[in-house]
């Protein structure tokens, strides 16, 4: 008989002291936070209190933002020698290190995702985006693109909400870094950080214009990728939108890259560490809520060892942490919008529906906020919509399989292909596994591990081009082609 002693944890708050929220923001342009128009509210999903009134930039707004950044590339960056723009670089990821606190504690209150992420994930993974940049700003010719590779111009950014501040890191690191002045747009439930970060550019003293940072929903942002004053369109975001834009820059000289959706397989091979999987698994879809685009999201058990690892990975379960964003023991923090939330009960409905059967643990969920208990669905087959979209939030699909060819084959069938998880004991396994998979990253024996020297990116609908890496480089530079 399995006995488990449990503790209680006493309450482990971080305090809110360190950040001011100002009531309302406007817009950062060329180098100077402007007055918006309209605005909207921004909420801390786990509270519902409204933090603060961000503006909605509309086409004046958008234009000055353009024209900011052509002048800064034209004047000052374009001409800057890679050296210098490295300093500024430094600079900025210097500057994240020492207000990280400040930054971890602004993300989990504008996303709702635990102070232990923000602090030990997001916040440090966003400097060492730019410190990895920083090092690049004076080596492109050595880079392995070209002889004297040369930048874009004006970049337009449109970032999504589950990683606030990365990926604004993703995308301005490496475009600084190549030469390029940006326009970016943070996502409009999760624009705080970002609104941060213009103040860091300024403490920096980059050159005004270099980075803009306009506020504002998807008008916005369609006002960004239609305008005729940018080079170069960087997207992450659903597939959904991904259309609409690869759709609207086909018929323009604009270069594009996109990072969409994504579902996962987590492949589970009878000869895995059944405990260290287990982690694996929680990890993979439980991080962030499973606000991920790469989550382990389906997850494909070997027949033979399925009843093992479920009633490990149920156990494990019954341990994870669900509530206050902000106490550092936390495990999982709040949904990000009441319209995600409703995304995720309305698919976990069709589960249901469609003859999955669902569990999750028994959890006290607070009653304000928007909460969604981790869950997972066994006797999933291929053809359940629960299989085959992505939920973005924490809810595991499981499948079985019995032959390794037929672990590809159930990973594969699907029209993503961003991320893919194996777990053997077998390097041979392991390697030919991830030959056959069609995903553009692939973690073996471990899950959701970033780091800024990896290209990472999607095949078929998740996505064109990469981020990271050497790779990342190449699509902030003129002529280089993007795989
Ligand atoms: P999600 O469904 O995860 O919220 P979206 O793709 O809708 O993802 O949003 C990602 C980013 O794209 C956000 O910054 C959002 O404001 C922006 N966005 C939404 N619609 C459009 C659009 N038609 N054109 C450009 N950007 C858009």
């Amino acid at each position: 008989m399995e006995t488990t002693m449990t503790f209680e944890y006493a309450p482990a708050p971080e305090s809110r002291a360190i950040v001011t929220i100002k009531p309302k923001y406007g817009h950062f342009i060329g180098g100077k936070f402007v007055a918006g128009g309209k605005h909207f509210p921004t909420i801390n999903p786990a509270t519902e209190e409204v933090l603060s009134q961000i503006a909605l930039a509309g086409k004046a707004d958008v234009d000055a933002a353009v024209k900011a950044a052509r002048k800064a590339y034209t004047n000052t960056w374009s001409k800057m020698s890679g050296k210098e723009r490295g300093k500024y670089l430094y600079r900025i990821a210097r500057i994240m290190q020492e207000r990280a606190r400040e930054f971890a504690v602004l993300e989990t209150l504008d996303n709702g995702k635990p102070i232990r992420e923000s602090r030990d994930t997001d916040i440090p993974l966003a400097a060492a985006h730019f410190f990895y940049h920083a090092g690049w700003a004076d080596k492109l010719e050595y880079a392995g693109l070209g002889t004297s590779p040369k930048p874009l111009g004006v970049a337009g950014q449109i970032i999504p909400w589950n990683f606030p501040l990365l990926m604004l890191a993703w995308k301005v690191a490496p475009a600084l870094a190549a030469g390029n002045t940006v326009v970016l747009k943070p996502a409009e439930s999760t624009p705080l950080t970002a609104l941060l970060f213009a103040e860091v550019c300024q403490q920096a003293e980059l050159p005004a214009g270099v980075v803009n940072i306009v506020t504002g929903d998807g008008s916005t942002g369609a006002l960004i990728v239609n305008h005729q004053g940018i080079d170069k369109i960087a997207f992450t975001g659903s597939t959904e939108v991904g259309k609409i834009i690869a759709r609207a820059v086909a018929p323009t000289n604009k270069s594009v890259t996109l990072e969409l959706g994504g579902k996962a397989a987590n492949i589970v091979f009878d000869d895995a560490p059944i405990d260290e999987t287990v982690e694996g698994i929680v990890n993979g879809i439980f991080f962030n809520q499973g606000h991920v685009c790469c989550a382990g999201s389906r997850l494909l058990l070997q027949e033979n060892v399925a009843e093992e690892v479920l009633h490990k990975l149920k156990n494990r379960m019954e341990k994870i942490r669900v509530g206050d964003p902000m106490d550092k023991n936390t495990d999982v923090g709040a949904i990000n919008s009441k319209e995600q939330l409703a995304k995720i009960i309305e698919l976990a409905a069709v589960g249901d529906s469609e003859g999955a059967e669902r569990w999750s643990p028994a959890c006290n969920l607070p009653s304000k906020g928007f909460w969604f208990a981790p869950t997972i669905f066994t006797g999933v087959t291929q053809a359940h919509r629960i299989a085959r979209e992505e939920i973005f939030g924490p809810v595991l699909s499981v499948l079985t399989f019995r032959t390794p060819a037929e672990a590809i084959e159930k990973a594969n069938n699907t029209p993503f292909g961003l991320s893919a998880g194996i777990w053997s004991e077998k390097g041979s396994r392991t390697l030919w596994a991830s030959q056959q998979l069609r995903a553009g990253v692939i973690w073996a024996n471990t899950f959701n591990k970033f780091d800024p020297t990896s290209p990472f990116g999607g095949y078929k609908e998740s996505g064109w081009g990469r981020e990271g890496g050497r790779h990342g480089l190449a699509a902030y530079l003129k002529g280089v082609s993007h795989e």
